[in-house]
C-alpha cells in the first residue's frame, strides 16, 4: 500500500462465496449429503479468500467474523448465551445442531417465501425479520427476563487468529450490545430487552479482553439502530455500555459503526461516547456530514461511508474526493478512514462474472469487489497520492458522463408521459359505494366470496420444465402446451371444489418480479449476482437502469387463455409498482418515486389491457408496500404519499365495473391504514390466520370501508386447517368487520406448498364459506 493512503475500510463482505459455495455446503450438510468437516473447510476456504481478496485490492481494515453460516445477529445470541431452554443447550460450546435448530427449527425445510415462521412441526425456528430496510433477513433473539448471559462461543477470537495464521490483520466486527437487545424480542411478558444491559456486558468485556489477548487492536462495534428515532433511555442505553466497555478494556480501540440513515438527534450522544472512532453512512445521509465532522472529536477517528453498501452503481470518485478533500485537510489523515457506507453484504460479489450484461450498463456498475478498489482508489487519492490514480479517477468520470446522457438510459416519451400524469389518473372515476353497487350487479357472487392469491404449488415437474425451457432442452411450443396443460388443470380442479373467483396459478411466472422486469424495458438481470435474503437463500434482484415502459401486452395471454376455459371469474394478476421497486436494485440518477411512477405508469397499461380484454377483476400485488417504510418516522408520510399514488396510477385507469384487488403479505396496518384506505383498493387480501383476527381492529377502528380478505389458511405451514378452525377465524373477523365486506382467502400465494396440502384445505376453506353462509 502507498505511503499517501488514508486508511481504508470494508465494514464486512459477502459470506456466500463467489459461486454460492455457502448455500451448496450448506444444503449439502443438512440433507446429509457432505460430514460437517466438509461445510467447515468450505467456510474456511471461504473466509480466506474473502480476507486475501480484501487485502489484495488495498483494504486496510479488513473485517473478520463477519462470516456466518446463517445470519450474524443470531450468531451474536450464540456467542452471548442467548439460547431459549427449547433447543435443549445445557452450557458449553453450542454445537452447530443448536445453532442450526434455531435457525430453522429441528425438522421441516425452513421458513416459506414471504412468512417468517417455520414449517416442520418439530422445534420451531426463532422468528425471523427484516434487517432494517434491507432485504436481509436476521433471526429475531429471544431473551427472558431473568436472562442469564456467558461467553459461549469464540467465533470472534477464533477467526481473528485464522486471518492472522495467513498473515492478516482483521479489525473483528462484532454486532454492539445495545443494537442485539433492542433487536431482540421479550419471551412471556412485556419488560425491555434493553433493561437486560448491564447483565449483558460483562460477556462483551470478556470477549473484547480476548480479542486483545489474541492480537487486535480495533475492533468495529456495530450499532445501526443509533439511525432510529431512539427514546433518551436508548440513548443512555448507549452511553452505559461504551463507558463500560471502554474502561474494561481500554487497550482495544472501538469503531462504532451506524449505517442505512442519519444520526440526526442521536448524533450529540452517539459523538460524546468515549469510542476511538466514529463511522457514519454518507451515501443514505450525506447531509450528515458538516454536523458530525463537527461533532466527533479530534482525538476521534471519523470514518467516512462514502461506497454505497447497498446499491451497485459506479461511486463519482471525483467527485466524491472534493468533497472529501476539506474534511481530510481539516482532521488529518490520521483522523480519517474511507469505507463503505454499511457492510457489502447486501450487494452482489463481482461484476466480472456477468458476460451477458451490455457493456455500457457493465461500465456504470459496481459490485462489492469493484467497490474495494474505489476504496482503495479514493484513499490514496485523498492520502496525497492523486497523481498515482488520476487515470483510474477519469476513467470513472468518462463513464458515469457516459451513462448520464446515454440513450439507453432516457426514454423521452416516459419522461413526459410522467409529466403529464393529471389528478383524474390518480383516482378511480367513481367512488367506492358506487363502484360497489356496480360491480355487485356486474359480478355475481354470493356473500363471503371464496378466491385464492394468486399462485399455485410451483411444482417440481413446473421447475424442471422451466428449466428445460430456458436450457433450450424444451421447445417454446413444447413448454407452453406443457404451461396450458397445467393452467388448465387448476382451472378445472378450482371449478370442481366451487371457488367463486379463480386464478391462473402463476405456472408461467419464475418470481414475481423477476416475470415482469423480464417484459419491461429499462430492467437488466444479471446471471450470477445474488444476494444473501436469509440462510442459504439468496435472491438475484433486477437492476432497474433506465426509464421504465412496457413494450407490449405481459399477463393478457395467459388470462385470456384461463378465462376461456371457465365461466367463472378469472382475476388478472400482477405485481405491483411499488413492490417492483422495493425488490430491485433501482437506479440512482432519479429519485425513486420517479422510478415509481414510471413502473406504475406500465402496470397502468396493463391492467387496462386486461380489462379491454375482458377481465373484470385485476389483482396488483403490493407485497412489499409496507417493508418499504423509511427508517425515521418522519419520513413515513413523504415515502406513502408515493408509494400510494404509484397504485393508484396503477389501478385508476379502468371503469366502475371492474373490481381491483390488492394483496398485503401482513396485516400489521394500525400505523398506516389510513394509507392502505387511500389506495382505495376494491378489495384488499391480507395476512392474518395467525394473529387470530386482532389485526383486523385497525380496519374497525378506521371504519374501512372497501372489502377485505383476511386470511384464514396459514400457508407458511404444511398443516391442513379445518373447517371448524376457518369457520372461527371467520367469525372472529365477522365481529370487526360487516359480512358484505368480508371475503375468504388464504394468507398469501401457495407456490411454497404441496398440491396434498393444498387441495384439502382450500376444499375445507370454500365449505367453511359455505356453513356460514349457510348459518347466514
Ligand atoms: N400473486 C402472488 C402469489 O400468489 C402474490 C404473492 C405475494 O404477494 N407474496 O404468489
Ligand atoms: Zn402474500
Amino acid at each position: 500500500m502507498s505511503q499517501n493512503s488514508i486508511p481504508v475500510a470494508s465494514l464486512g463482505f459477502p459470506r456466500i462465496g463467489l459461486h454460492r459455495e455457502l448455500k451448496f455446503a450448506l444444503e449439502g450438510f443438512w440433507s446429509g449429503k457432505i460430514p460437517e468437516s466438509e461445510l467447515l473447510e468450505t467456510a474456511r476456504k471461504l473466509r480466506a479468500s474473502n480476507w486475501l481478496l480484501q487485502r489484495d485490492r488495498g483494504i486496510s481494515r479488513i473485517p473478520s467474523n463477519d462470516f456466518s453460516f446463517y445470519d450474524h445477529v443470531l450468531d451474536t445470541a450464540v456467542m452471548v448465551g442467548a439460547i431459549p431452554s427449547i433447543y435443549g443447550w445445557r452450557g458449553g460450546d453450542v454445537p452447530l445442531s443448536t445453532y442450526f435448530a434455531m435457525a430453522r427449527g429441528s425438522e421441516g425445510d425452513g421458513p416459506a417465501d414471504c412468512g417468517h415462521t417455520h414449517d416442520g412441526q418439530g422445534m420451531p425456528a426463532l422468528e425471523m425479520t427484516k434487517w432494517f430496510d434491507t432485504n436481509y433477513h436476521f433471526m429475531v433473539p429471544e431473551v427472558s427476563e431473568e436472562q442469564d448471559f456467558a461467553l459461549t462461543s469464540q467465533k470472534p477470537v477464533d477467526h481473528f487468529l485464522e486471518a492472522k495464521a495467513l498473515g492478516i490483520h482483521t479489525r473483528p466486527v462484532i454486532l454492539g450490545p445495545v443494537t442485539f437487545l433492542k433487536l431482540a424480542k421479550a419471551r412471556h411478558g412485556t419488560f425491555k430487552p434493553l433493561g437486560l444491559l448491564s447483565k449483558l456486558l460483562p460477556v462483551y468485556e470478556e470477549l473484547l479482553r480476548r480479542l486483545v489477548a489474541a492480537g487486535a487492536d480495533w475492533v468495529q462495534l456495530d450499532e445501526p439502530i443509533a439511525v432510529l428515532d431512539l427514546t433518551e433511555g436508548e440513548r443512555h442505553a448507549f452511553s452505559v455500555a461504551y463507558k463500560a466497555l471502554t474502561k474494561a478494556v481500554p487497550d482495544l480501540k472501538i469503531m462504532l459503526t451506524t449505517y442505512f440513515g442519519a444520526l440526526a438527534d442521536n448524533l450529540t450522544a452517539l459523538a460524546d461516547l468515549p469510542v476511538a472512532g466514529l463511522h457514519v453512512d454518507l451515501t443514505r445521509a450525506p447531509g450528515q456530514l458538516d454536523d458530525v465532522a463537527k461533532a466527533v472529536r479530534k482525538d476521534q477517528v471519523l470514518s467516512l461511508g462514502i461506497i454505497d453498501g447497498r446499491n451497485i452503481w459506479r461511486a463519482d470518485l471525483a467527485a466524491i474526493v472534493d468533497k472529501l478533500a476539506p474534511i481530510v485537510a481539516v482532521r488529518g489523515a490520521d483522523g480519517i478512514e474511507i469505507a463503505s457506507s454499511s457492510s457489502l453484504l447486501h450487494v452482489p460479489i463481482d461484476l466480472e462474472l456477468e458476460t451477458g450484461l451490455d457493456a455500457d450498463l457493465k461500465s456504470w456498475l459496481a459490485f462489492a469487489t469493484q467497490k474495494l478498489s474505489e476504496l482503495s482508489v479514493l484513499g490514496k487519492a485523498l492520502g496525497g497520492d492523486k497523481a498515482v490514480v488520476a487515470s483510474e479517477i477519469e476513467a470513472v468520470s468518462k463513464a458515469i458522463a457516459a451513462r448520464a446522457s446515454s440513450s439507453k438510459v432516457t426514454n423521452a416519451s416516459v419522461q413526459s408521459r410522467i409529466t403529464t400524469i393529471g389528478n383524474d389518473q390518480k383516482k378511480r372515476a367513481s367512488a367506492f359505494a358506487d363502484r360497489q353497487k356496480i360491480q355487485s350487479e356486474a359480478i355475481k357472487l354470493p356473500l363471503f366470496p371464496t378466491t385464492t392469491i394468486g399462485s399455485f404449488p410451483q411444482t417440481s415437474e413446473v421447475r424442471k420444465a422451466r428449466s428445460a425451457h430456458s436450457k433450450g432442452a424444451l421447445t417454446d411450443a413444447q413448454y407452453e402446451a406443457f404451461l396450458r396443460q397445467e393452467t388448465e388443470a387448476a382451472i378445472r380442479w378450482q371449478e370442481e371444489i366451487g371457488l367463486d373467483v379463480l386464478v391462473h396459478g402463476e405456472f408461467e411466472r419464475n418470481d414475481m418480479v423477476q416475470f415482469f422486469g423480464e417484459q419491461l424495458c429499462g430492467f437488466a438481470f444479471t446471471q450470477h449476482a445474488w444476494v444473501q435474503s436469509y440462510g442459504s437463500r439468496y435472491v438475484r434482484p433486477p437492476i432497474i437502469f433506465g426509464d421504465v415502459s412496457r413494450p407490449k401486452p405481459m399477463t393478457v395471454r395467459w388470462w385470456e387463455y384461463s378465462q376461456s376455459l371457465t365461466d367463472k371469474p378469472v382475476k388478472g394478476m400482477l405485481t405491483g409498482p411499488v413492490t417492483i421497486l422495493n425488490w430491485s436494485f433501482v437506479r440512482d440518477d432519479i429519485p425513486r418515486s420517479e422510478a415509481c411512477r414510471q413502473i406504475a405508469l406500465a402496470i397502468r397499461d396493463e391492467v387496462n389491457d386486461l380489462e379491454a380484454a375482458g377481465a373484470k377483476m385485476i389483482q396488483i400485488d403490493e407485497a412489499a408496500l409496507r417493508e418499504g417504510l423509511p427508517l425515521k418516522h418522519k419520513d413515513w408520510k413523504h415515502y406513502l404519499d408515493w408509494a400510494v399514488e404509484s397504485f393508484r396510477i396503477c389501478s385508476s385507469g379502468v371503469g366502475d365495473r371492474t373490481q381491483v384487488h390488492t394483496h398485503m403479505c401482513y396485516s400489521e396496518f394500525n400505523q398506516i391504514i389510513d394509507a392502505i384506505a387511500a389506495m382505495d383498493a376494491d378489495v384488499i387480501s391480507i395476512e392474518t390466520s395467525r394473529s387470530k383476527m386482532e389485526l383486523l381492529d385497525a380496519f374497525r377502528h378506521f371504519k374501512y370501508p372497501n372489502e377485505i380478505g383476511p386470511g384464514v389458511y396459514d400457508i407458511h405451514s404444511p398443516r391442513v386447517p379445518e373447517v371448524k378452525e376457518m369457520m372461527d377465524l371467520l367469525s372472529l373477523a365477522r365481529q370487526r368487520l360487516q359480512d358484505r365486506q368480508i371475503w375468504v382467502n388464504p394468507d398469501c400465494g401457495l407456490k411454497t406448498r404441496k398440491w396434498e396440502e393444498v387441495k384439502p384445505a382450500l376444499v375445507n376453506m370454500v365449505e367453511a364459506a359455505r356453513s356460514l353462509r349457510r348459518e347466514h
